[in-house]
């Protein structure tokens, strides 16, 4: 386990001359224009965040980068995932461009997910590509997204359908920003970190059993070591396999039951990101305990862990809705990952044994989603 107990981490990504820093601690929003004077090509940024954000904390990232003597301009975008979109990205790109972005301007990514692969996006190809930075301020941005490159938006045939792979130039997590996410994004978020104990940590899933409760409810200093922990686990398997071609996959664990999911409900408010995962990866591991893979005991501790911090414990936790086993499956064989009509399934030996597999047998896959439905 990472010593996070000083005040403020820095783990590499090490991808060669694309490699960066993560910085993780509380306050480094104030810290923000000293750490990025020794990153960037000119003192020239624009910083694009959403409403919400920007009320909370732009002022102060602004008071920063001004002290720092960095010129600095600001695009404000609505919150929520309908920002992630097309028309939504043409107009930033837009407005990069009337505000006289050059090669050297510096792209600083300051909000959640939605911000960050907006903005990483229009970062990756304006000007055939400028650098940028990310500030996430959700518990999900800092532990996942904001970290590897993936940048994109969603379409009308589906979620982050179009983007590219750009890495940031510096990543600072923030994690007193935490403080003024809404519950139910900070549960969100704890599902993608609880994630990383269930691919392969099991002393960090039961860390979190022991501290799950407490970091959920603002513990600082287990919300730091949470953080780093997750970004170190991250970063190692994005240095292993930056494009996905291997083990990156593994971070898919419980995304190919959540999509489905997600499909279902919208893409909406009705169901977060995080909540779908959650309940995704309790199916995945149902799904490799029917295929004698793991114990059923497991599951059922993932269940409990879940259920004791505020999670779905399954499917039946999900807000009211009448899953449908066929339905879910025909969402999963139009997954993004779906390779010669195989759908892919990050399954599990066990906790902290996950592995990826194309052959399971979809009828298994129903079994499975009518037990859970029923249960
Ligand atoms: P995600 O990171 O899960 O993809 P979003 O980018 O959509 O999610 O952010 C979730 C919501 O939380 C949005 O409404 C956003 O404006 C809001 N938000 C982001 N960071 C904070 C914060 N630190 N404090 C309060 N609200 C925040
Ligand atoms: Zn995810």
């Amino acid at each position: 386990m990472i010593q996070a107990l000083l005040s403020h981490t820095v783990l590499a990504v090490a991808l060669g001359e694309r490699s960066y820093d993560v910085h993780i601690g509380p306050g480094l929003l104030d810290q923000a224009g000293a750490i990025l004077a020794a990153q960037v090509k000119r003192k020239d940024v624009v910083v694009v965040t959403d409403a919400n954000v920007a009320a909370i904390y732009l002022p102060r990232l602004e008071h920063a980068l001004e002290v720092a003597g960095f010129r600095s301009r600001a695009i404000v975008l609505p919150p929520g995932e309908g920002t992630k979109d097309f028309a939504h990205f043409e107009r930033l790109t837009g407005d990069l461009l009337e505000k006289g972005v050059e090669r050297g301007t510096t792209l600083i990514a300051l909000g959640g997910g939605v911000i960050g692969d907006l903005a990483g996006f229009a970062a990756a190809v304006t000007l055939r590509g400028i650098d940028y930075v990310q500030i996430p301020t959700t518990l999900l941005a800092q532990v996942d997204s904001s970290v590897g490159g993936k940048t994109a938006i969603d379409m009308p045939q589906g979620k982050n359908l179009v983007g590219a792979f750009h890495q940031p130039k510096l990543v600072l997590a923030d994690i007193a920003t935490l403080a003024t996410l809404p519950r139910r994004q900070v549960l969100a978020g704890y599902a993608e970190v609880a994630k990383y104990g269930l691919i392969g940590d099991p002393a960090f899933f039961r860390w979190l059993e022991e501290h799950g409760t407490a970091l959920v409810d603002g513990d600082e200093a287990h919300r730091l070591e949470a953080v780093a922990v997750s970004v170190k686990a991250k970063a190692d398997i994005v240095a292993r396999d930056e494009r996905e071609t291997g083990d990156r996959a593994l971070l898919n664990l419980g995304h190919t039951f959540a999509h489905a999911l997600e499909a279902e409900t919208g893409f909406g408010e009705e169901l977060l990101h995080g909540e779908a995962v959650a309940a995704g990866m309790i199916l995945a591991f149902s799904l490799s305990a029917r295929l004698g893979l793991c114990r059923a005991d497991d599951t059922e501790r993932v269940r409990r862990h879940f259920a004791a911090v505020g999670l779905p414990g399954g499917l039946k936790d999900l807000p009211a809705h009448s899953w449908k086993a066929d339905a879910l499956l025909a969402h999963m064989r139009r997954d993004k990952k779906v390779r010669n009509q195989r759908i892919r399934f990050v399954l599990a030996r066990g906790i902290g044994k996950a592995f990826v597999s194309d052959g399971v047998d979809p009828a298994v896959v129903m079994a499975m989603l009518a037990d859970e439905i029923a249960a």
